[in-house]
């Protein structure tokens, strides 16, 4: 039997004499379209063997590379984003964690937060996810197809104080005002000079109904005056960051260590969860 004829030698080829092959494949690298190359075939194959109006055709080839950009554009904007782990809503054990309210966290699922500029607020002791769950919201906002940059409170600060000394704070405070979702992990873990504090007033101040924050912190609002030295200007952070904000307070004993009971026999069957 001989080897069966491709669409474009079957379909275009033999009407005009142009090598329309040829041309899909130059025209889709000049738009930057791979997807739309790897399915046209295929797909004007299934169109004619079930009648697709020229439109229905077009749109399908559209299709695919929106949704090829979309997925590999969500995966870029992760990997930019630079998040210290890869860690998802989906593994969060929310019976674990009862103090994150259900409804906050629909609520939150939205994402309607970052269209709405407003702030989530993570506050609990150490090990009980403030970082997983900003970083899962990171996630799903790259996903959602918003630019999202993770640092800790001390990583921004050095990077402003930077920019401060290269004489471009304002230029850089310009910039990561474009970007709709900045999570600061770890305030409060390291207090701040009275420099750092003022640069990082600066940052919550610069983004303020303009764009959105995620904020972890282990010390509850009543103790950020110690961790920026001045009670002013913590009140006055505080103030703007929770004017419009979801405050989730997580309680409870460290999920790293939370099998490691020592009063307690742990069951062979558990110890290997140990993390
Ligand atoms: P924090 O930032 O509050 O100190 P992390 O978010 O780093 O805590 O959590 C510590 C570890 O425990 C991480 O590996 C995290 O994935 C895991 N973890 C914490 N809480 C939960 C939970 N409720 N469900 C699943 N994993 C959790
Ligand atoms: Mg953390």
């Amino acid at each position: 039997m001989p080897r069966a004829k491709t669409v474009v030698e079957q379909a275009d080829r033999p009407k005009t004499g142009r090598d329309v092959a040829a041309e899909i494949a130059y025209l889709t690298r000049a738009m930057k379209a791979p997807s739309l190359l790897a399915c046209v075939e295929r797909l004007a194959e299934r169109a004619r063997a079930e009648s697709w109006t020229h439109e229905e055709f077009l749109a399908a080839c559209l299709q695919r590379e929106v949704s090829a950009r979309d997925s590999s554009g969500g995966e870029q904007r992760i990997r930019t984003a630079r998040f210290p782990a890869r860690k998802s809503l989906e593994e969060f054990d929310f019976e674990h964690q009862r103090s994150a309210n259900r409804q906050t966290i629909a609520h939150l699922g939205t994402l309607d937060f970052v269209a709405a500029k407003e702030n989530i607020v993570f506050l609990g002791p150490p090990g009980t996810g403030k970082t997983h769950l900003a970083t899962g919201w990171g996630i799903r906002a790259c996903q959602a197809g918003h630019r999202v940059a993770f640092a800790t409170a001390a990583e921004w600060v050095a990077r402003l104080h930077e920019a401060h000394r290269n004489g471009t704070l304002h230029a850089e405070l310009v910039k990561l005002g474009r970007i709709p979702l900045l999570i600061i992990d770890e305030v409060g873990y390291i207090p701040f000079e009275a420099e750092a504090a003022n640069l990082f007033f600066q940052l919550v101040s610069s983004r303020y109904e303009r764009a959105s924050m995620i904020v972890t912190s282990n010390m509850p609002f009543g103790r950020w005056g110690e961790v920026f030295g001045d009670e002013v200007v913590a009140a006055a952070m505080i103030d703007r960051l929770v004017h419009h904000a979801e405050v989730v307070a997580l309680k409870g004993d460290s999920y790293r260590v939370r099998n490691r009971d020592l009063g307690r026999q742990v069951p062979p069957a558990e110890q290997h969860d140990h993390r």
